[in-house]
């Protein structure tokens, strides 16, 4: 059997620097916005090649938390692909925005800069790139729109931690950056973790009020802000993985060039192969016009693979009003996407025996 993802098995070489961590950040006494979560801050803000880093409880607030900070006038819009995943369009509802969904490249599946200018209107505010699956959207086209219209740029890095685009890191590439440190992200915390990156000093410091009640002196409120403080033990645990994330990056790397020069099958799409180096592979995703059947024949071969997602956001009950949009590109990817097991843990030959059961699937 080969599980999608083993997360015991992801983390066991982390297994005594974790416990070490989590034995530290008991006999310290202080377990709310301390020592560990200024360290974590700090390291992952250099690791991104960004000013500051703000830690905050989970990626659906890192993203929030921003286009709250803003303070775009209610109603304004924010640009954001139609195959994102649910929470990025989440993100812009909660902040009282209304998201404006662009179709993806057909062939990286992201945020398509030549059908933005199209999408831009008097109330557009922001454009919010999704770096899905582990690969930087194309951040400069889009920063040439933004810049020419005035717009911010929120880029959603919670699936690309590590990745590069040119020689500058995701975190760095627009005004803000939301990170999401979910147990299955490439940097994982075990529970619910997040942060923002950003080079702006002004909106970092109101970040650090926003997350605390809108506090940055105890019982003095600037603001009406939120709950969603990193707690000092996932901060702890994330401070003992961040060192090894190179690494793992590395191993899913050589994971993917070996799916991307062992599946040879005429109906499988293989992910785009441009940017092997600048990828950090969260997910290596196929398509096939079967993928329903390819998933069953997987499952009978005792090989567990995902789909990432099955249904796009406009239609979901959530985003009912959205339901009429006409989003083929979106639709037609939902209904093809097949995402294989990658992670750090897999071994060769569990590679090489994934690789020769899609390549044996029935044409
Ligand atoms: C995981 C994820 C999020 C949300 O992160 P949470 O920590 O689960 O709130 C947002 N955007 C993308 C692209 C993600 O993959």
């Amino acid at each position: 059997m080969i599980p999608f993802l083993d997360l015991k098995r992801v983390n066991e070489p982390y297994e005594l620097a974790i416990q070490a961590s989590t034995d530290r950040v008991l006999k310290s006494g202080w377990y709310i916005l301390g020592r560990e979560v200024e360290a974590f801050e700090a390291a992952f803000a250099a690791y991104c090649q960004a000013k500051h880093c703000i830690g905050v409880a989970n990626g659906l607030d890192a993203l929030t938390l921003v286009l709250k900070a803003w303070e775009f006038p209610a109603g304004s819009e924010v640009i954001v692909a139609s195959n994102a995943y649910i929470a990025s369009v989440l993100s812009i509802t909660l902040a009282g925005l209304t998201p404006v969904l662009v179709e993806p490249d057909t062939h990286t599946y992201l945020l398509d800069p030549s059908r933005i200018e199209a999408a831009i209107s008097s109330r557009t505010r922001a454009i919010l790139p999704v770096h899905l699956y582990g690969r930087c959207c194309d951040m400069e086209p889009i920063g040439k729109l933004a810049e020419q219209y005035g717009l911010a740029i929120l880029e959603d890095a919670a699936q690309a931690h590590g990745a590069l685009y040119g020689l500058k890191r995701a975190g760095n590439l627009g005004d803000a950056a939301g990170w999401s440190f979910y147990p299955s992200k490439n940097l994982g915390a075990m529970g619910d973790a997040g942060a923002i990156t950003t080079n702006d000093d002004a909106l970092a410091q109101r970040l650090r009020a926003l997350r605390n009640y809108g506090s940055l002196k105890k019982y003095v409120n600037d603001y009406q802000g939120n709950n969603s403080r990193l707690d000092e033990l996932q901060a702890a645990i994330l401070s003992a993985k961040l060192p090894g994330l190179d690494a793992d990056n590395e191993r899913r790397r050589v994971l993917a060039r070996q799916y991307l020069n062992g599946i040879q099958h005429s109906e499988v799409i293989l992910p785009p192969t441009d940017q092997i180096e600048q990828d950090v592979w969260h997910l290596f995703v196929i398509r096939h016009p079967r993928r329903h059947q390819l998933q069953t024949y997987l499952r009978e071969r005792g090989i567990t693979t995902d789909v990432h997602y099955p249904i796009p956001p406009h239609k979901q009950r959530a985003y009912e009003s959205y339901g009429n949009r006409s989003l083929p590109i979106a639709e037609q990817l939902h209904q093809e996407v097949l995402s294989l097991p990658l992670n750090p843990s897999l071994t060769d030959l569990e590679v090489a025996y994934i690789i020769d059961s899609v390549n044996q699937f029935s044409e």
